[in-house]
């Protein structure tokens, strides 16, 4: 029999890609997402006939359930958060409540209707923050900067609660992802920032800008704004990523794993080769605004994969110049 599995956050960068992965593997692929006024399904939606859709809301503990009872999912991959750093601080009672309670939620209705499911949890190497340790890997210390990361490590402290429980152990694995983009990525991260203006810039788009997190067309008067150029992470491709996960559920024991490139790069340096792809001097075109930096500074952020590639047998494949060139490309095509 096909197993089953249930994505929570389907519709967003990594549940797309995860309900690809997975249904190539021969799953049958449930998820929840949230009702909206036009039924758009985003980035699931040339897969949303071979899925089973539920609506739902992780802060409604009900529809997560209701949701279980009916799938009966072998494994969970709890995805759905308010995932913007920087957005977060324009919302913390909410990234608490959906990325931190919300996971508790799934969590415990899990626990209630599918005990024996495996769940992964996604939580991320902005729980490290501001680290004394560079590269980060299992062992380092948590120092969250931002709501988001406060809410996240409320999440993965409660599924290693789970995890540990000696009465009734839950299996939860935690992925400690850094950064991951793709053409996917939401138009409010400053990778996807880059590129969509790059191509608006070379394609000469003139209507129909997209907007920046402020409301704003990204690109103005012939500019793009950006906050600091020096902040550095760790950027990887997100469909090596989304194997990481599946990865995780196919061991024995729960555990947690860092997933990164091991490498660093500056914002400015994912400009300057984002322009380049274009053939354009990224110079002319990028200025900075105090109001895309954050209140309080995370990083610098490099991963150590280690007990990813000896456990689990997972390495990044794709390359920072071509996860770059991969982006930049989509959006010449989708920004004509
Ligand atoms: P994403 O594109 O922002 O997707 C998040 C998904 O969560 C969206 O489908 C969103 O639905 C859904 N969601 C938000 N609030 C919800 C709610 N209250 N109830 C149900 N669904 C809700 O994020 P991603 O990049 O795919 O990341 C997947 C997960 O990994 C997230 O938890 C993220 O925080 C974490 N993570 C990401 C990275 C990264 O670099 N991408 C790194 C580390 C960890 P709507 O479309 O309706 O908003």
């Amino acid at each position: 029999m096909a197993k089953r599995a249930f994505i929570t956050g389907i519709s967003g960068q990594d549940g797309s890609y995860l309900t690809e992965l997975l249904l190539d593997k021969g799953y049958e692929v449930g998820g929840l997402v949230r009702r909206n006024a036009t039924a758009e399904m985003g980035n699931i939606d040339d897969v949303k006939g071979e899925i089973k859709i539920y609506f739902g809301d992780l802060q409604s503990p009900e529809s997560i359930a209701l949701a279980l009872l009916d799938f009966k999912p072998d494994e969970i991959y709890n995805l759905a958060s308010f995932s913007s750093p920087l957005g977060s601080f324009a919302d913390k009672l909410g990234s608490i409540m959906i990325t931190g309670v919300g996971a508790f939620h799934v969590f415990e209705r899990a626990k209630d209707v599918v005990p024996e499911a495996k769940i992964y949890q996604a939580s991320t190497s902005e729980m490290f923050g501001a680290p004394k340790q560079v590269p980060q890997d299992e062992t380092t210390p948590f120092n969250p900067k931002n709501p988001y990361a406060v809410a996240k490590e409320y999440a993965h402290r409660m599924a290693v609660i789970a995890r540990e429980d000696k009465k009734s152990p839950q299996y939860i694995s935690c992925g400690i992802l850094f950064n991951h983009e793709s053409p996917r990525r939401g138009l409010n991260f400053v990778t996807r920032k880059i590129t969509a203006a790059a191509a608006c810039i070379k394609n000469g788009r003139k209507e129909d800008l997209p907007l920046n997190e402020m409301g704003e067309p990204l690109v103005k008067d012939g500019k793009l704004k950006l906050g600091d150029l020096e902040a550095k992470r760790d950027w990887g491709y997100a469909p090596d990523y989304v194997e990481a996960m599946w990865l995780m559920l196919q061991q024995e024991k729960a555990d947690d794993f860092v997933i990164a490139t091991g490498e660093t790069h500056t914002v400015r340096e994912f400009a300057e080769e984002a322009f380049k792809v274009v053939g354009l001097d990224w110079q002319n075109y990028v200025v900075t605004d105090p109001h895309f930096v954050p209140p309080v500074q995370t990083g610098p952020l490099q991963g150590n994969p280690a007990k990813a590639k000896a456990v689990l047998g997972w390495e990044p494949k794709t390359t920072f110049n071509d996860l770059v060139k991969i982006m930049v490309h989509a959006d010449l095509a989708k920004f004509s």
